[in-house]
């Protein structure tokens, strides 16, 4: 699988693949990454890629031109995504999705956004990590890379660690102890130390409830759950 991102700013990007699962997963041709940056391609005399809003408004927006002649150069295999507030949330399964493309192209934009016309000619889809907004799109490239990755196969050592989290199924994961087992003084639940594990199944499900309940209830409505205590 082969990632794009085309960008003002690639060093934000690069630095992020200089260590841990992303590194080795490089490393080991996974996927591949490449860099475009819009302004190599500015007809303009000082390779400018941003100008004021037509018709006003605060703040400079990344005009059409560089982007345009960037954008065509892609193969017809990109699937190019655009990242923006306005974009739909990503989820979990936008990732898992995701991950069976030959080659997605993410586009970063900059200053007050992109101009709409670039967005209505090449976006395949226009994504946002969540409601709030950042400088730029560099950081919802990565979040959403990061996440893919996780799903091409043979990239997590151990794969039944992705079936076992959170939004894998409506249920968020439960919650995991590291040994030792007593820490100061604090302790695990006795279950997971008595190896039934039928029983540490059946408790990992019941916490699991819980913690959707309180900090995602609206998952166990829209899935129509009721948990096993409510049973
Ligand atoms: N004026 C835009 C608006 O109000 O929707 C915000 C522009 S923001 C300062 C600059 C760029 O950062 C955007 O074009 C987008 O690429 C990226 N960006 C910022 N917040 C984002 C988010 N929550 N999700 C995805 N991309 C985001």
């Amino acid at each position: 699988m082969r990632f794009t991102y085309v960008t003002l700013f690639s060093n934000l990007i690069e630095g992020y693949f200089q260590d841990s699962i992303l590194k080795r997963a490089l490393e080991a041709d996974h996927f591949q990454i490449a860099f475009l940056n819009p302004r190599d391609n500015s007809a303009s005399r000082h390779h400018k890629v941003d100008d004021t809003a037509v018709g006003g408004g605060a703040g400079m927006v990344m005009t059409p031109q560089p982007l345009f002649d960037t954008l065509s150069t892609l193969d017809s295999d990109a699937y190019i995504i655009f990242v923006a507030p306005v974009g739909k949330q990503f989820t979990q399964n936008d990732a898992k999705r995701l991950a069976k493309k030959s080659h997605v192209v993410f586009v970063s934009g900059r200053y007050e956004g992109i101009d709409e016309r670039v967005l209505e000619t090449f976006a395949d889809e226009v994504f946002s990590i969540g409601d709030y907004v950042l400088t730029g799109g560099e950081l919802p490239s990565l979040v959403m890379t990061d996440a893919i990755v996780r799903n091409i196969n043979g990239v997590l050592g151990n794969s039944e660690s992705l079936e076992t989290e959170s939004f894998e199924t409506p249920l968020l994961e439960a919650p995991s102890f590291g040994k030792p087992p007593l820490y100061e003084d604090m302790v695990v639940p006795s279950e997971y130390l008595k190896g039934n594990h039928s029983r540490i199944l059946a408790l990992k499900l019941a916490l699991s409830e819980c913690k959707t309940k309180y900090f995602r209830p609206e998952q166990l409505l829209k899935h129509k759950i009721r948990t096993s205590y409510e049973k």
